[in-house]
């Protein structure tokens, strides 16, 4: 499993010119790969072995551009390569319904990065002074270079990483990447994992999660922030376009834009790595299924975006902290009573539960989130220690019955099932 590590690079003005020639003579690469793969008929092969093609072409490239003999071979070879990986996702992009047009060749300013695989790179923690080590890289304009590399955490083992990717970020900042493979713990046995260490997470609207185990977290306060942005966006607007000024003002825009997206990532890799620590499996719905349960009701749209982004995060930690991630069908878990199973419908803004059938209360959210967590033990089989629901024999999962085995699962405890388990 794969993971990245971003580090800031503090390379001299001598090396940013020198890093900046690879970058470009790789664009040129691009873009002349580019052309030949526009060039190559269909009937030539997939998309991916009429690139290999072309990359296989690069030796005999060198003879008349001399430039190539100057940068690393495997950051060539991944430059075209990258041709491949584009085309792949214009694909995704248009099967999702984006008008996407062709991939367009890279001006100056849209080509960011290049790549080194697996060699060509070292890292030393040891030189340099506090809070700085050296990335050495290979062939960048002829030469191997030291560049000083900012260690706000340490490297990982230099066998573990298997690309470095050097990027110039739009403030002209220089990173480094570390693509690093590390093997993933594994995760425990479902039948092994103890009712007290799983969670069901309702993702909300009014607050961020509301959870199983009655935790409310809200969503993270960033009007400061977009306040700043829109005047800053509005001071951008009044500069002439190309300007000095507007020049610096552009970057002050762009700086800001990152600094709210980090802020939000942070924020959700926080609380993902909160629940994958704290539980050996969580349960959320799944969205794909509830967006076409639901449409734009709700408004719910709004927040979709940020939904995703938190799930593919919290996958991401699950894999890293060996944490069952299982996404559950999303239907009715806010209409059914926990207790009973019996559905009744709320608007939004009623924000209590209270089952006209069994009488039981609860907060809205806190209700969904326990048929979350439901759902998700019936779907990763986790077995109760004691009473478990299946010793009543009715179907789980399936329409109409469900409710029955809710309130099946209630007689056994729920929805304090640590109580009923904990015992042992
Ligand atoms: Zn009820």
């Amino acid at each position: 499993m794969d993971y990245v590590l971003k580090y800031r690079l503090f390379p001299d003005s001598h090396q940013r010119e020198q890093l900046d020639w690879v970058r470009d003579t790789v664009r040129q690469l691009y873009n002349h790969g580019l052309h030949r793969f526009n060039r190559t008929p269909e009937s030539a092969g997939t998309v991916k072995q009429r690139v290999r093609q072309i990359r296989d072409e690069i030796p005999a490239l060198k003879d008349w551009w001399t430039d190539l003999n100057n940068v690393y071979s495997t950051v060539l070879q991944q430059a075209v390569e990258q041709i491949a990986t584009n085309i792949e996702n214009l694909g995704k992009l248009r099967r999702a319904g984006y008008n996407v047009g062709s991939l367009n060749w890279k001006a100056p300013h849209e080509y960011r990065s290049f790549t080194y695989r697996q060699r060509g790179f070292e890292l030393d923690e040891k030189s340099g002074p506090t809070g700085r080590g050296t990335l050495t890289l290979k062939k960048v304009n002829g030469e191997n270079i030291d560049v000083s590399i900012r260690l706000h955490r340490p490297i990982p083992d230099e066998t573990d990483v298997k690309h470095v990717t050097v990027k110039k970020d739009k403030t002209g900042a220089w990173y480094a990447c570390l693509n690093v493979e590390r093997d993933a713990p594994d995760k425990p046995d479902p039948r092994e994992i103890d009712t007290d260490d799983t969670v069901g997470i309702d993702l909300g609207i009014t607050s961020f999660i509301h959870d199983s185990d009655g935790r409310q977290i809200s969503r993270l306060d960033v009007s400061a922030g977009r306040d700043r942005l829109e005047r800053e966006q509005r001071t951008l607007s009044r500069k002439d376009h190309g300007s000095n000024n507007w020049e610096k003002q552009r970057q002050t825009v762009a700086e800001l834009h990152k600094r709210m997206r980090n802020k939000k990532l942070d924020f959700k890799h926080k609380v993902a790595a909160f629940y994958t620590r704290k539980y050996d499996a969580v349960f959320v719905e799944d969205l794909d299924v509830k967006g076409l349960l639901e449409g734009d009701r709700n408004g719910r749209h709004t927040h979709e975006v940020g939904w995703r982004d938190f799930i593919t995060i919290l996958k991401h930690h699950g894999r890293k902290r060996g944490c069952h991630v299982v996404e559950v069908a999303p239907a009715d878990t806010t209409k059914e009573c926990n207790e009973c199973g019996v559905k009744t419908n709320k608007p939004l803004w009623v924000r209590e539960h209270s089952c006209p059938s069994c009488g039981f209360e609860a907060d809205r959210d806190y209700n969904a989130a326990l048929n979350v967590l439901e759902r998700g033990l019936e779907k990763l089989g986790v077995v109760h220690s004691e009473g478990t629901p299946a010793e009543t024999g009715t179907a789980v999962g399936t329409e109409g019955s469900a409710a029955v085995s809710a309130s099946a699962v209630v007689e056994t405890g729920s929805p304090c099932l640590k109580e009923v388990t904990g015992g042992d």
